[in-house]
C-alpha cells in the first residue's frame, strides 16, 4: 500500500475546515472576527434576536473550527484517534461521525 495511513483523515479534517471557514464567512464575519451589520438598519428587537443567532452560530463554528485544527496537529504528532485525557483509542464509529473529537465516547459523556 501506498497510501500515508492517515491520508484519509487529513482528507476529512481539511475539507471540514474548508467547510466551516466558508460557513463563517456566509454569517458576514469580518476580519476582525465580529459581525458587521449595516449601522443603518433599524435596530428591531428582530434584528437583535438574529443577530445573537448569528453570534452563537459563530461562535460554535469557531469552537469546532480549533477542534478541526487542532486534530490537524494530532494527525502530525500521530496521535490522532487517541483520547485526550485517557489516552485510549477512540472507536472508529465515533472518528467516522465527529473527525474533530479529542475526546473518548467515556471522556466526553464525563465532561
Ligand atoms: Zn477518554
Amino acid at each position: 500500500m501506498s497510501i500515508e495511513p492517515h491520508g484519509d483523515e487529513r482528507e476529512i479534517l481539511e475539507g471540514e475546515r474548508v467547510r466551516i471557514e466558508h460557513e463563517l464567512s456566509d454569517l458576514g464575519l469580518g476580519e476582525s472576527g465580529s459581525l458587521s451589520y449595516d449601522p443603518n438598519f433599524a435596530d428591531t428587537s428582530q434584528v437583535t434576536a438574529e443577530r445573537g443567532e448569528a453570534e452563537v452560530l459563530a461562535s460554535e463554528l469557531k469552537g469546532t473550527l480549533t477542534e478541526v485544527e487542532d486534530a490537524l496537529i494530532r494527525l502530525e504528532d500521530g496521535t490522532y484517534g487517541r483520547c485526550i485525557k485517557c489516552q485510549k483509542e477512540i472507536g472508529s464509529e465515533r472518528l467516522a461521525a465527529l473527525p474533530m473529537t479529542p475526546l473518548c465516547i467515556t471522556c466526553s459523556s464525563l465532561d
